[in-house]
């Protein structure tokens, strides 16, 4: 391994049915990991490692033509899809023995490869963890910003900690990666586990631009269901309100109690019909949301007792893993 003056660098980008884009983004991953080495700040070890996460199209065919051009490129294969979260960690995990940091970036040419500079700058500083960090969101419609920010908001207020703006475009050096390879978890959400790694992080800004083609695999519904992941897999303040909430309710139920004894004492009983139909619906719902969320958390338990493998990988290019002294 080189040392921190010129670590190998190794690009991790996590690809699914992306035969649009691939072509048009991985020679720019290239010139940057070239420049970064002409300008020595990087090795000339360092990788783009391409993680193919179970694509239907042409992707990894794709991949595997770039890595029989050119060394630089490496590529591995998920046997199915798994999630951009599981394809990242497989890219990570598969990377860690090989490099000395990895940065992590969307193969659609949205988060800008120029940040990079920073990022390893920042490392060289004597950072560990750096965040690439969206300056503007200008490229984005209304709704998907709207969305996207109030995710963020909501993250932190349920206690998940995330990186405002943060996604996951992101430099780990070795060590980090060491240390997460030991949070076992199979309900994925790097954003929050990163920050739960410690150790001197920094953010660089950047400008997030659009995708150059194909289309986003994430529709507001699969960012709701992050969302809702990424809180219960990190916190378990729900089932605090869950509680807090329980005692509200029930604190109304009794006072709604002796209002109902009362009414009854003083024979009107046949009015109160209403408002005692009223409050059993509304506490059967109240009791209903808070079963499903408590039955979210013993999903995850479940989930996690089974301790099933977070990736699995079927193929790697010929030239994976590299052998010592491959450098280009
Ligand atoms: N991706 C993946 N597996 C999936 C969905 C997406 O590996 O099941 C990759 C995708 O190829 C891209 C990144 O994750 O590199 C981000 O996806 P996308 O651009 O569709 O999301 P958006 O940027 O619109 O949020
Ligand atoms: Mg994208």
């Amino acid at each position: 391994m080189m040392t921190k003056q010129s670590p190998v660098l190794y690009i991790v980008i996590p690809c699914y049915n992306e035969q649009e884009v691939l072509p048009l983004t991985a020679p720019l991953f290239l010139q940057k990991l070239q420049s970064l080495a002409a300008a020595g700040k990087i090795s000339p070890e360092s990788r783009v490692l391409f993680v193919n996460d179970g694509s239907k199209d042409d992707t990894w065919p794709i991949i595997e033509r770039l890595a029989a051009q050119d060394a630089h490129y490496l590529g591995i294969s998920q046997s199915r899809n798994r999630g951009h979260q599981n394809a990242v960690l497989a890219g990570l995990m598969e990377a860690k023995d090989h490099c000395d940091i990895t940065i992590s970036i969307d193969c659609d040419g949205q988060d800008d490869p120029g940040a990079m500079d920073a990022m390893v700058d920042a490392y060289l500083d004597g950072c560990e963890v750096v965040y690439g960090v969206r300056s503007s969101r200008d490229t984005d419609t209304f709704f998907k910003r709207f969305t996207a920010e109030t995710f963020y908001k909501l993250l932190n207020a349920m206690g998940a900690e995330v990186v405002f703006n943060h996604a996951d475009y992101r430099l780990l050096s070795r060590r980090v990666l060491q240390e997460l390879a030991k949070f076992k978890e199979v309900n994925l959400f790097l954003r929050g586990m990163v920050p739960l790694v410690g150790f001197k992080s920094t953010t660089v800004p950047y400008e997030r631009q659009e995708r150059l083609a194909g289309k986003s695999h994430y529709p507001l519904s699969k960012m709701l269901a992050l969302a809702f992941d990424g809180i219960t897999s990190l916190s378990v303040r729900p089932i605090r309100f869950i509680t807090g909430f329980g005692v509200l309710v029930a604190l109304v139920s009794f006072l709604g109690v002796i209002w109902a004894l009362a009414q009854a004492l003083l024979g009107h009983t046949v009015s109160g019909w209403a408002s005692m139909t009223c409050i059993i619906c509304f506490v059967s719902g109240v009791q209903l949301i808070c079963l499903g969320i408590i039955g979210e958390y013993i999903g995850k338990i479940y989930m996690e007792a089974k301790a099933r493998p977070r990736y699995i990988i079927s193929a790697r290019t010929a030239n994976w893993p590299p052998q010592e002294g491959d450098g280009v």
